[in-house]
């Protein structure tokens, strides 16, 4: 039995003699294992550091970024409180009236030849130049309804209380001289004048071009009521002379004093463009 054992223990000797040496193999294996894991890991965190540098930077590229953004927003909301004050402004521009005065009316007929009567034809006129700014979403009002006679002042006055945007008179020459025609347009010195002056340019321009009229004369005046008193923006339009046959005939018919209003209604619209 011994000798088994001692063989036994021979062989068992031998037995662990190979199990320390697998213990060792392993150990030694494990601390490779363990020293490789520990120089990846120590590789892997310095990557991380180099590859964390370049975070550094972004992260003030983003301050600024975001600074941008911000300033985008501020524009972006500045722009669209500028677009809704315009458009409060339009819609206030909307609703205040252009005052559209014929000229004369009832017992005052203005100049008369031939029968035809300047108070008709300014009329006649002035109601198609309301219903053109009507039609383009203007509020456009008449400084006399029908053939009622009104005072200048009064018509004046009516503009300036209800705060009209602005007014223009329409009124038809004429000359001892039968042969003179053509369209004049007169402002006033009113406290707004030089926006009177445009308005009447751009009136007289637009007129001449949708008649094909001859185009007379810009003319400045102090004395004229309609054009003096009012608060707002005002000319007066002279648009043509009666006392000439043909262009008489022309103001008779319903196409030329279309042409007329549109003409006007052009000067008046080129005029909102540049007073908005
Ligand atoms: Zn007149």
């Amino acid at each position: 039995m011994y000798g088994r054992r001692h063989y036994r223990g021979y062989r068992g000797n031998g037995r662990q003699t190979g199990a320390v040496l697998q213990a060792v193999l392993w150990a030694i294996t494990a601390v490779c294992i363990v020293v490789v894991c520990v120089a990846m890991a120590i590789h892997t965190k310095a990557s991380q550091v180099v590859a964390a540098e370049p975070m550094v930077l972004p992260v003030s590229v983003t301050v600024r970024e975001r600074e941008i953004v911000d300033l985008a927003r501020e524009t972006v909301s500045e722009m669209e409180r500028a677009g809704e004050s315009a458009a409060i402004r339009m819609q206030a521009e909307k609703e205040r009236a252009i005052v559209i005065d014929a000229g004369h009316g009832g017992m005052d007929g203005g100049c008369v030849f031939d029968d035809v009567k300047e108070k008709d034809i300014n009329r006649r006129i002035a109601w198609e130049v309301v219903k053109k700014l009507r039609d383009r979403g203007y509020r456009a009002e008449l400084a006399r309804k029908g053939d009622d006679y009104v005072e200048k002042i009064d018509r004046v006055a009516y503009a300036n209380r209800t705060n009209a945007l602005l007014y223009v008179s329409i009124h038809q020459n004429s000359c001892e001289v039968g042969s003179v025609s053509g369209i004049e347009t007169w402002y006033g010195e009113n406290g707004v004048t030089e926006e009177s002056r445009q308005l009447a340019q751009f009136v007289q321009q637009e007129t001449v071009s949708a008649t094909g009229a001859v185009s007379r004369e810009l003319v400045s005046d102090d004395e004229l009521c309609v054009i003096n008193k009012s608060h707002m923006p005002s000319c007066l339009i002279e648009t043509g002379f009666l006392s000439n046959k043909d262009e008489r005939g022309k103001l008779c018919t319903e196409e030329y004093r279309e042409k007329i209003a549109e003409g006007i209604v052009r000067g008046i619209e080129r005029y909102l463009k540049v007073f908005p």
